[in-house]
Formats: C-alpha cells, structure tokens, sequence
C-alpha cells in the first residue's frame, strides 16, 4: 500500500489525528493506497502554513513567480510517463490517454500562467483634472477544491493563477483519485516553491472541503464538482461574501445538421461521447441528428462504438479503461436501467464488462440509446459515463429548444457547414463554451465556464487572474 502524504508548510506530513482512507484501482477494483482523511485541525494547519508565506509570496517579483512555476511545469513534462501510469492507476483512463492529454495539460497550465502574469495589466482612467489607476492585488489565502474525472489536469487549472496572481493557497484534491497530487508535492518541493506558498490537503469533502469553505480567513472558493456540491458551498460562502468560482454538472447537446462534414463529425463525436469513459464535464452526452440521415448516422455511430475496445487502462489498444469506482459504476448501470424502464431502446453496449483478469474492476460498455423523450430523466440528469442518447430532429428551432432544455449549461457541439446557422446557433444557444465542427479544441486563453447550474464566474486566460485578484482604483487629482 502506497501511504499518500498531506503537503503543508513545504513538508509532507500525515493528517493531524492519523486516520486514512482507501485509494482504489479502478482497474482491479481493490485499494492500493491510503490517503489522509483530514479534518479542520489540518486545514488550519495549512491556513497558518499559507498566511504566514503570503507576505513575502506576493511580494515576490512576477519574474521570479514565473520561474518557479515554469520549474514545476518543466518537471511535470520530465516525469511525464510515471505521472500518467500514475493517474491511469488511480483513475481508470487509459494510460494512453493521460499521456496525450492530462499530465501535459498539467504542465501547460503552469507554464500558461508563468507567461500569463508576466502579461497582466491594469487600467488607467484620466479625468480633465486627475487621474485613476486600478492596482489588482491576490486576495491573500485562497482554497482550490477539485474532482477526480481529470485529477492532476484540473487540479493544476486552479493552483497554477492562484500562485501566479500572488495568492497562497490551500488545494483539496478529491479523496477518489489523491495520487497524483501528491507526487506534485514532492515536484513542488524540488522546484523550490517556497514553504507554505501551496498546501495540499487530502480528504473528504464533508471534512477537508467544506472545513475551507467555512473557514473565515480563506478569501475565496474555487470549486469544479456537481452541482449539487457546488450549491452546498455557494450556501455557505455567499453569506460571509467570499469570491466563489464554481464549474458545475452538465448534460451537454450535439448538433448534427444534415450538411455537416460527415467523416469529420462522425469520428470526433465517437470521442466527444467516450473520451475519459465518458467522464469529462465537457462529454457531449445527448446527440442531435437531424432526421434526413438520423438513420444513416445511427447505423455508422453504432457500428464504430462497438468497435471500442474496453479493457484494462494499461493495454495500448485500450479505448474505454475502468470508470473511477464503485459508486459511480452503480450509478452509471442505474441509469442504464432508468433509460430502459423509460422505453429506451440500447443500441449498443448497456453492460457491465469483467475482462480477464481484472474481474473485480469496474467497467461498462459504450452505450448507445436511442427512443426517448427529450424531457425524460435520463435526457436531463447528468450521468458522467459511457452513456450518449440519441435524439432527432426536424428543424433548426426544435434542435435549439431540446439543446436548451435542461438545467445545464457548459458546452455544445454544433456541426454544419451552414456559416450563418452556426453563429444563430451559438448566439441562442444556453452554453459558456460553443464549438463549432469541433470539440475540446481548447486555447488555454479564453473564459471557460458554464451558464445555469453547470457555473457561476469563468476561469481561464485573464478571467482566472481576475478571479484570484481584487482590483483596488486609486484617484489622484492634478
Ligand atoms: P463532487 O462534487 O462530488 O466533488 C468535487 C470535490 O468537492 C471533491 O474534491 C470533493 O471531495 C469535494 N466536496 C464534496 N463535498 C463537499 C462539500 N460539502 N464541501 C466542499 N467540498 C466538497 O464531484 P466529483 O464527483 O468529484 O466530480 C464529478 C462532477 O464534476 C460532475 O458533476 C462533473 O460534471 C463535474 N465537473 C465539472 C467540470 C467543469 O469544468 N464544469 C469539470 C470537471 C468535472
């Protein structure tokens, strides 16, 4: 059993109170690791550890900010085989996958926002007879809360502006996949982060998370998890007026219009649907297909979902790896039962898979369904799985209202070669992000973030450093 370490004041200690939880393999079904069960005594801990850096952190220049950042990011990439093998572990996904995708995105978030700060600029507002300028300034401690779909990808996405904006911070890991952020302790450490500068927490949510939510002198939440979490810690944040940046559930729409680029559409939406298993926020998981080739696309779709290989995370033609534990494999088969005790009808997939040797591990088949109301549960709760439905349309309008009618708000794909119906498109459609005959084509600099209940607030790019600064105006007269 690997023993996972809290990182506090630059050193990595257990929890307080010496209690741990299990890590587990998805792939195997059995734990490998334990992880500290935190409380508020190791929050506090790590709140003293980041007030008492604060003073001389954000008094460091930003060039020397953006070195120590850049350091960080020039080891991830050096530790790039044994941190993917290490987040495929802990997580599921197919080491393939972690390679190409997560522990890059990692590094690329610190070195983003090593170049970002360097970049960031006040403005000046002159007067006939004085002068406004605005001085941003890091709010001070700050907490990170993240999920465990793109572990160390997301984790990275928040420290990375918290630290380059001058702030100290205070990082809960999810407590399902800790492994990574701890080997990014032990990366910090050899970069020379200085003490107390970043704390990682590991724990519960109920304990770790919402003990820094609570806590009066952490400045501000930033939080990517459901929906349901994230209303808890709106609740309790909002009143004591705390800067909260949440990225929330979703239940994102395609939109496949009959003149799109079809070979192009049909490859990027098998990925778009099981990418991760199914498991990134950004998953397009209710497929819209105009109904003059609805029977063309579901034969091919079919067709190349079934020709997924489902198998351990490790294996080079692995496409689907495990899904990240037990809980969430009961919940995704639930929902399978749900969509057919709503009158779906699977197409493909819909089972459990027990591949040899990995018997206990926790897989599921790409699942295809098809025959439900849009207005169903299955097409409105979030299922964060290998799970897509399939749905048809007639017109631009009622592709618009079915894309539109859920809670949820974060992404879209749309694909025509129509110019004018895809910016109609994207002008009414209830998403923060509209990708247009693409998908997860991301340029680290624009708002990322969702409306309704999939986001409140936008990370990303100068948004993020706004987020983790508090602009002050200072008014001088001639
Ligand atoms: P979750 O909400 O269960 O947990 C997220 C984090 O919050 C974990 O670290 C957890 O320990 C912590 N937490 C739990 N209860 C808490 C509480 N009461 N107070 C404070 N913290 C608490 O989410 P999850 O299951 O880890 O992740 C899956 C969810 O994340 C999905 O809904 C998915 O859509 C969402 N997600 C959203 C985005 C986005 O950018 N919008 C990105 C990735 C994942």
């Amino acid at each position: 059993m690997i023993k996972i370490s809290n990182y506090i004041d630059g050193k990595l200690v257990g929890p307080k109170k010496g209690k741990y939880l299990e890590s587990f393999n998805p792939a195997k079904g059995q734990p490998y690791a334990i992880v500290p069960d935190s409380d508020a005594s190791d929050v506090e801990k790590a709140y003293r550890a980041a007030s008492k850096a604060f003073t001389s952190w954000s008094a460091t220049s930003i060039n020397d900010r953006a070195q120590v950042l850049t350091r960080i990011a020039d080891l991830i990439e050096t530790q790039l085989d044994s941190l993917a093998k290490a987040e495929s572990i802990d997580n599921g996904k197919p080491v393939s996958l972690a390679k190409k995708v997560d522990i890059p995105r990692s590094a690329a978030n610190f070195r983003f926002f090593a170049q970002a700060i360097t970049q960031f600029a006040t403005q000046a507002h002159e007067m006939s007879d004085g002068i406004n300028y605005t001085l941003r300034q890091p709010l001070g401690v700050v907490g990170t809360i993240s999920p465990w779909n793109l572990p160390l990808y997301l984790f990275t996405w928040k420290i990375a502006p918290a630290l380059a904006a001058g702030n100290c911070v205070i990082a809960k890991p999810s407590e399902v996949t800790p492994m990574t952020a701890f080997l990014l302790s032990k990366i910090c450490i050899k970069a020379g982060l200085p003490k107390g500068v970043l704390n990682i927490v590991h724990g519960d949510g109920l304990k770790v998370g919402s003990e820094m939510t609570k806590h009066p002198n952490i400045k501000a939440i930033s939080f990517t998890g459901s929906t349901r979490v994230g209303k808890e810690i709106a609740q309790v944040a909002a009143p004591m007026f705390k800067k909260l940046s949440l990225e929330m559930g979703g239940k994102n729409p395609n939109l496949i219009f009959a003149d799109c680029n079809y070979e192009k559409m049909l490859d990027t939406t098998v990925r778009s649907s099981f990418s991760n298993q199914g498991q990134i926020c950004l998953c397009g998981s209710r497929i819209l297909i105009e109904r003059s080739i609805y029977g063309k696309f579901k034969k091919d779709f079919v067709k190349r979902v079934k020709a997924l290989k489902v198998g351990p995370p490790e294996r080079r033609n692995t496409d689907i790896g495990a899904v990240v534990s037990k809980t969430h494999y009961e919940k995704v088969l639930s929902y399978i039962k749900l969509a057919k005790k709503e009158g779906g009808k699977i197409r493909a997939g819909g089972k459990a898979v027990f591949p040899r040797g990995y018997k206990r591990g926790w897989y599921i088949e790409p699942t295809v369904i098809e025959g439900l109301d849009p207005y169903c549960r299955t097409n409105q709760e979030e299922i964060f799985g290998p799970v897509v439905t399939l749905i048809p349309f007639d017109t631009e309008e009622e592709a618009l209202e079915y894309a539109n009618a859920t809670e949820y708000g974060l992404s879209c794909s749309v694909w025509t070669e129509n110019i004018s119906r895809a910016n109609r498109i994207a002008k009414r459609i209830d998403a923060g992000i509209v990708w247009i005959n693409t998908w997860m084509l991301r340029d680290l600099r624009t708002p990322f973030g969702g409306v309704k209940n999939s986001g409140v607030g936008r990370e990303g790019g100068f948004e993020a450093l706004r987020f983790f600064t508090e602009s002050k105006n200072v008014c001088i007269q001639y």
